[in-house]
């Protein structure tokens, strides 16, 4: 068998969904997805002249092949590696396809058959502690057992006067210090969580690379009262000894990894110890095999596996049949509470039942998209696979 065409759709939900297929001269088509980024769709067109013509059996081969092609080892990060992931994510469909057995059979096989789920809560509607309380109570209604909210970046135009919030994070591109004030309103969203769903739903909080470290220590040991499963990304991802010095003073866990690519980026925060948990996400760090690759190594640390995951319907698919495979899985995120069609992009919906996905046990990824609904929702300037 050999690879004729890669051709994509970009699909607009709460990210851009970039859809994959690889196709070949039996007929047969391979469906994966890459995380969203500028210049992603592009490079995934230039990655179709590395791979048309190769045996699409030899994962791991092309993987390299790509790597090496675009910008060559130890360079790449980024787009090009979040493009080689949706390329792919649909060379392992097509495998499934070809020999007739489920992805996770390819891997190593099975230790679950569902994978559990967290609900992604942003910061709520707005951020007062009752609007945190009842988005989180709606959550726990939906079936899920584990929650996320952000807790960086909370307006300072609204709440700065009231709370002395000191104006930063995302709009300044800095570490802002976090003011007696703004920690007070943190502690009141978290303590109005709690009260709402009790102690035992699973609450993680996020800071988005926002905080300085020693106010990311601090951050932590205020929050210990509240059983936090993780905070996540307290500093940003290029200072492994700053990460590092948070965790290694936190009471509560501290988790990263979304910003890393390839198992050399990962391989300083597991190696040197400095998270409690790694939560790369699947189609943006390059794929199946190098998300195992990374998993196993973490385990070698006795270090737990989440999953990053802002995808549709596809890639969170991939992602449970890799996350299937690895020992030391132990949740994966769902940001797609607000799309309404979310389910609808693929066939087979809905996918997610009482905080629980299924994984398909039909060959290769299991899922097709629904082409109405890709068609309904494509990003403008993409197209339809053509
Ligand atoms: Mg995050």
């Amino acid at each position: 068998m050999k690879i004729t065409d890669v051709r994509t759709a970009s699909v607009q939900g709460n990210f851009e969904w970039i859809m994959v297929r690889v196709y070949t001269d039996e007929g047969l088509v391979g469906l994966g997805e890459a995380y969203w980024g500028a210049g992603v769709e592009t490079i995934i067109h230039r990655l179709r002249d590395i791979v048309v013509g190769e045996d699409p059996h030899n994962i791991d081969y092309l993987f390299q092949k790509m790597i090496r092609g675009m910008s060559g080892a130890g360079s790449t990060g980024g787009a090009v590696v979040a493009a080689i992931s949706g390329v792919e994510l649909a060379l392992w469909d097509l495998k499934g396809k070809a020999l007739n057995t489920p992805i996770y059979n390819l891997l190593g096989g099975r230790y679950r058959s569902k994978i559990r789920i967290y609900a992604d809560c942003g910061h709520g509607r707005e951020p007062t502690p009752a609007s945190w309380a009842e988005r989180a109570q709606g959550a726990v209604e939906r079936g899920f057992t584990a929650i996320k909210f952000d807790i960086d970046n909370i307006d300072p135009k609204r709440f700065g006067d009231q709370f002395h919030v000191t104006p930063g994070g995302w709009a300044q591109g800095q570490q802002h210090p976090i003011s007696n004030g703004e920690m007070d309103l943190i502690l009141q969203l978290v303590a109005a969580v709690r009260e709402s769903i009790g102690m035992k739903i699973d609450l993680a909080l996020d800071c988005h690379w926002n905080f300085n470290t020693r106010d990311c220590i601090t951050l932590a040991r205020e929050l210990e009262p509240f059983r936090i499963m993780w905070l996540e990304d307290p500093t940003p991802p290029d200072n492994v000894d700053a990460i590092k010095r948070v965790t290694d003073n936190s009471p509560i866990p501290i988790c990263t990894g979304e910003n890393h690519y390839t198992r050399h980026g990962l391989r300083p925060l597991i190696v040197n110890q400095a998270v409690d948990i790694i939560q790369p996400d699947v189609p943006k760090v390059g794929g199946l095999l190098e998300a195992k690759k990374i998993a196993d190594l973490a385990d070698i640390y006795y270090i737990p596996m989440a999953a990053h995951n802002v995808s549709s319907p596809i890639a969170t698919v991939a992602t449970c049949h890799m996350l299937s495979t690895i020992r030391n899985f132990i949740i994966m995120e769902f940001h797609g509470q607000d799309v309404t069609w979310w389910d609808d992009l693929a066939i087979g919906g809905p996918w997610i039942s009482d905080g629980y996905i299924t994984i398909p046990d039909k060959p290769g990824l299991g899922v097709e998209l629904n082409e109405d609904v890709v068609r309904a929702h494509i990003k403008p300037g993409s197209s339809f696979f053509e």
